[in-house]
């Protein structure tokens, strides 16, 4: 039995993409490893948010990863926000880390790309991030494919620290889906889909009605060549609902090209968005009963007491080490 950790910021809707490169597979992680899975709001204020739309959007997360089958039974759920030793050891990591290497990260870079002010915090994420996993003393990590780099960077400062200061963090190793790690925008595919992309004709949100979750995926951006076929480099955007479809059914590309050999864009798109629906549909009835309950909240509470007990553990032997407190 493995430790588990990942983390959702509730920094707009879930994404299908979320969906696919992250949530799927915390589902079926939870029947076997010990997993903490987190909403992890201290991230999310790293851009600007507004406070009602974030506080609406941290329950709506915790109902999503519920309905999407994460049982509180099984897995561990909460607020990183109450959780305090999240940021507390998310500090000291910072006097770990080097500017050198945060600034090497592209997520970073992409993140404050064009923006006028740019918080310090979002500089430092990847220490939060570092801290999140070296809490639960995880073993791996489930992600989607734009963290490898962030989890590399846990990976050195966890070593740096316990090479440092004494054998302290378990070194977490990452955990990417074969299909589905990386699902793009629907506007821009070359461009990842992102929950917190202006434009939201890019994403598939979990919550969008069939009505337009339809009308976004049947104005994808595709070619103009009319072929079904998987060419990632040449056909962006047709590979991308590909995925999408082979990640929704379980159909291999090879089968899909088959399938689809003598039909234009119209019918594919039709069959991506039913594949899509089928798939959204059962979590958005478990969401409606979910949203306004009060199992939702005690799911919440319990899940940060038990993540609290965990967290300070770490955190107490961590400041021992450093040579902090009495
Ligand atoms: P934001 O735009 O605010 O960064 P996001 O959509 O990137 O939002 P995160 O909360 O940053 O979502 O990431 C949550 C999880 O979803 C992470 O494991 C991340 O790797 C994964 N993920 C994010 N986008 C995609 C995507 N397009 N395809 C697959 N997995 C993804
Ligand atoms: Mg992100």
């Amino acid at each position: 039995v493995k430790t588990i950790f990942s983390g959702i910021q509730p920094s707009g809707t879930l994404t299908l993409g979320n969906y696919l490169g992250a949530m799927r597979q915390f589902v079926q992680l939870q029947e076997e490893h010990h997993c903490y899975f987190c909403i992890v709001d201290q991230h999310a204020i790293t851009v600007p948010q507004d406070p009602k739309t974030l506080k609406q959007n941290i329950r709506s997360l915790a109902a999503l990863y519920v309905a999407s089958g994460i049982d509180p039974e099984k897995a561990t759920l909460f607020i990183q926000s109450e959780v305090p030793a999240h940021t507390e050891l998310g500090w000291m990591l910072q006097s770990i880390a080097y500017m050198g290497e945060l600034e090497r990260m592209t997520q970073f870079k992409d993140k404050s790309e064009g923006r006028k002010a740019v918080s310090s915090a979002l500089f430092t994420y990847p220490t939060l991030m570092a801290a999140d996993i070296l809490l639960y003393q995880a073993n791996i990590v489930p992600v989607g494919d734009d963290q490898t780099q962030h989890l590399e960077l846990t990976r050195d400062v966890a070593e740096r620290f316990n090479k440092r200061f004494g054998e302290t963090f378990v070194i977490p190793e990452i955990r990417i889906p074969d299909v589905g790690a990386r699902i793009m925008s629907l506007q821009d595919p070359v461009k990842k889909m992102s929950k917190s992309d202006e434009n939201a004709r890019g994403y598939i949100s979990m919550l969008d009605t069939p009505k337009q979750m339809e009308k976004k995926i049947k104005s994808a951006v595709t070619d103009s060549e009319g072929i079904v076929k998987f060419d990632k480099e040449n056909k962006p955007g047709v590979s991308n609902l590909m995925t999408i479809y082979a990640s929704c059914t379980g159909e291999s590309i090879e089968t899909m090209e088959k399938n689809f050999s003598n039909k234009g864009y119209g019918d594919f798109k039709s069959a991506v968005a039913d594949a899509v629906l089928e798939t959204i549909e059962p979590i958005q009835n478990r969401y409606n009963e979910l949203i306004d309950s009060k199992e939702l909240d005690d799911i919440l509470t319990k899940g940060a007491e038990k993540a609290n007990k965990v967290a300070l553990k770490t955190l107490q032997k961590a400041k021992k080490k450093m040579g902090l407190l009495r």
